[in-house]
């Protein structure tokens, strides 16, 4: 383990126990690749301070560079977004597909596209023991067709309406809001072509942001056409940019011949004015295109859907066909897409498949967490233990320790505090766990059989039978632990 290995002398670890934020403590940050040292997980008996007593060598571990812990205080959310998924694809049909996280590199090669940034700079791709060449996936779409066409999907009645949700990998550069490992919510719609279905799809992410409360909700969309009317554009498009050849970036240099729509989303200043002056697809569609794209635009007119049609939205691939579309909310800056999606026509018979049209998006669920946190969005909590039992003395805790099992095995969240502590000590975790009742079993009430019962919202206490504590509990507790 290498750069985020950091080697420390253990005599100066107390630092990170106490409550001062001393300097770090980085004596040298060497680790070696093959280093054979283990962490050390034992140190002096000092217990107030168990690392300042020794003289021990040990390692502190950090998370990967764009990686990140996903922290219980953050769980609400996602545990918001995952139910909002549940129950928006199941509102419109969509079942749940689940590909490996690693497939062979030639799949992501082939299904993502040479030429593409993912594939040229973004893979996590090695050779496994084996000597097969895997990657971790950077991507779902090409996952999925590979599973269609294997599992032969394409017998079932058509079109076959999946998603899914799961950690996708990129060796993306870091920077705000984006990761090296993230997690992407992602629906396909494979093996219809009709227009209705871009619309489904499309109107589901619709319906999905709208309902996590986002304000602002609409669709940035494009056709990119299709192998009969590209080619034309492309090449009325690559004389454009000809006549301004000296005034483009380099990366639009390189891209006018690998992958050319692409020129059209460069960020760079000196290229925008050739952009704004570019030809537009849209007036460069063939027959079935144009039709396809007026059909989808009528359908969300008529669902009054907000959208923009925006001829910058390009995807630079050639399985690529007909529409492409992102979903903008407000709330997060300058980037506002939360979503992006496309129709790719292509991709089957690129990775060996039959001919299938396909229509889907992907969505990073961090993402949509930091824009509902941006947008100040509120998300309730996760249910939580209300009652605490506390016990004064090693009896009362040989009594604690299995009532407490059995109001769990009847449905009732029970915190019991660990340790032996006093009183005060486990009243005040009761207030910190927000808890609405503790029961407190001491020598003299467990001599009668009873129990001190107090309900911290009402600031009453009663004297209760320890055999009827479950079922008083259980009548009155407003919100029981869920299943
Ligand atoms: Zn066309
Ligand atoms: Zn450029």
């Amino acid at each position: 383990m290498k750069p985020n290995s950091v080697f420390i002398l253990a005599t100066e670890m107390h630092r990170f126990g106490s409550k001062s934020k001393g300097k770090s403590v980085l004596i040298r940050a060497i680790c070696g690749k093959d280093s054979q040292v283990e962490p050390k997980a034992s140190f002096s008996p000092d217990s107030r301070n168990p690392y300042s007593q020794t003289e021990e060598v040990c390692f502190v571990y950090k998370r990967l560079t764009g990686m990140q812990d996903i922290l219980p205080e953050d769980q609400p959310y996602w545990r918001f977004v995952r139910k909002k998924i549940d129950q928006i694809t199941a509102l419109y049909g969509f079942e749940r597909l689940d590909v490996p996280i690693i497939e062979e590199t030639g799949l992501y090669v082939r299904g993502v596209g040479q030429g593409t940034d993912i594939v040229d700079k973004e893979m996590y791709s090695f050779q496994d023991k084996g000597k097969d060449n895997v990657t971790l996936r950077p991507e779902f779409t090409a996952g999925f067709m590979r599973s269609y066409v294997e599992n032969h999907l394409y017998k079932r009645p058509q079109p076959v309406k999946l998603f899914t949700i799961g950690p996708i990998f990129r060796y993306e550069r870091p920077q705000a809001g984006r990761f090296r490992q993230h997690t992407q919510f992602n629906v396909e719609a494979l093996g219809v072509e009709d227009p209705a279905i871009d619309f489904e799809v499309m109107s589901l992410a619709h319906q999905f942001f709208s309902e996590l409360g986002f304000q602002g909700v609409h669709f940035q969309l494009n056709s990119t056409g299709c192998p009969q009317c590209r080619p034309q554009y492309i090449e009325r498009l690559q004389a454009h940019y000809r006549l301004h050849y000296d005034e483009i970036c380099d990366d639009c240099k390189r891209r006018l011949d690998r992958s050319p729509l692409r020129v059209l989303d460069c960020k760079a200043s000196q290229c925008q004015p050739v952009i704004a002056s570019a030809p537009k697809i849209a007036d460069y569609l063939c027959d079935d295109c144009r039709l396809h794209f007026q059909s989808l635009l009528r359908y969300l007119d008529n669902a009054g859907l907000a959208y923009i049609v925006n001829h910058r939205l390009v995807r630079g691939l050639d399985y690529y066909r007909k529409t492409v579309f992102e979903v903008w909310v407000e709330g997060i800056g300058a980037q506002a897409a939360v979503c992006g999606g496309g129709r790719y026509d292509g991709l089957g018979q690129e990775i060996g498949g039959p001919p299938t049209p396909g229509i889907g998006f992907g969505s990073g669920i961090e993402r949509i967490v930091m824009a509902m946190k941006a947008q100040g969005l509120t998300v309730p909590g996760l249910p939580k233990p209300q009652v605490l039992v506390a016990y004064l003395g090693k009896e009362a805790k040989e009594r604690a320790v299995p009532l407490v099992q059995e109001l769990r095995w009847y449905n009732i969240g029970v915190i019991l505090p660990f340790g032996d502590r006093s009183l005060k000590s486990q009243l005040r975790q009761a207030n910190r766990e927000r808890v609405r009742y503790v029961v407190i079993i001491g020598e003299d009430e467990l001599a009668r059989g009873r129990a001190q019962l107090r309900d911290l919202q009402e600031h009453q206490q009663q004297d209760v039978p320890l055999d009827t504590l479950r079922q008083w509990l259980s009548e009155r507790l407003p919100i029981k632990a869920e299943k």
